[in-house]
């Protein structure tokens, strides 16, 4: 299917790794050029190039710290004017619900909703005035059905996606088209950290405990980066035009709800 969005320019927030690679992928796979980001500077130097090898398109680079002031400015100073962007960064430490005071509530809502809110602020107003944007926030599963020990993350990403829920009516007559998608579990550097820390919890290999985990998933195994990129990019297209302020989940199932 043609995307419709070759020559479009995307930010692509925590992109070196993970499931922000396999978004900046799968939009340079349709023809968009691209601003990645990440804190290290080798993993995304060395990723961008190999999108440059592989889709032809053009990579602007930017090393820095998205959920920081000083950080984003650079970003957003390279970014200039977008089409797209992908809102993404790391995810707040697991914990108990004592652990969390009120300094810890901050750094969470800075990093996993106030982050994404600065960066729409910053660009959503000139998709606006072009008559087109899109914008696709990555949150979790954890919205949808909470995962207790990550209390911090279920917090600041159902506080998103309430501002999302609302904003995305707004700005729907301009032609901005904003949506979340919640990833379940994945085969990223996260999952691989999560499993090693149950198989040493439980004294057990890592491969068991990715099969344990496996297991609670209806398709039988995590999701892939490339999977998941693929439906960020039908977000980003022009297939997406009436799809404004939806929870998309991919999860292989696992969240056992019928909506
Ligand atoms: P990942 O494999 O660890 O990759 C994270 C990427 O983000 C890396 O490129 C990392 O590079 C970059 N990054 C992290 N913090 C950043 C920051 N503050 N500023 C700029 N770049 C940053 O993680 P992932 O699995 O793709 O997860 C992405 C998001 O989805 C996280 O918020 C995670 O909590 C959420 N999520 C993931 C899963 C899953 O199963 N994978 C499930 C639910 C939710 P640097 O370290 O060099 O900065």
């Amino acid at each position: 299917m043609d995307l419709g969005i070759r020559g479009k320019r995307a930010l692509v927030c925590a992109s070196s790794k993970g499931l922000g690679r396999g978004c900046a992928e799968a939009l340079a796979q349709a023809g968009v050029d691209l601003v990645m980001n990440a804190r290290g500077a080798e993993a995304l130097e060395t990723t961008a190039q190999e999108i440059r090898d592989a889709h032809g398109v053009e990579v602007t680079t930017v090393a820095a710290d998205v959920t920081t002031e000083a950080g984003r400015a650079r970003v957003l100073e390279a970014s200039g004017q977008v089409d797209i962007l992908v809102t993404n960064a790391g995810g707040p430490p697991p914990g108990m619900w004592t652990d969390w005071d009120r300094d810890d509530f901050i750094a969470a809502l800075d990093a996993n909703m106030l982050t994404p809110i600065a960066l729409i602020k910053a660009l959503v107003p000139g998709m606006c005035e072009r008559g087109w944007g899109r914008v696709v926030n990555i949150t979790s599963v954890s919205v949808k059905a909470p995962i207790p020990v990550l209390g911090l993350s279920n917090s600041a990403r159902a506080g998103l996606t309430g501002y999302v829920a609302g904003t995305a009516r707004q700005v729907a007559p301009q032609g901005v088209v904003m949506n979340n998608l919640q990833p379940g579990l994945h085969a990223t550097d996260r999952a691989a950290a999560l499993d090693a820390g149950a198989s040493k919890a439980q004294g057990i290999t890592v491969e068991q405990a990715q099969a344990q985990r496996e297991a609670t998933i209806p398709v039988g195994r995590y999701g892939t980066r490339q999977e998941f990129g693929a439906t960020c990019a039908f977000m980003c297209s022009q297939h997406a035009g009436f799809m404004i302020g939806q929870n998309i989940l991919l999860d292989g199932g696992a969240t056992n709800t019928t909506m």
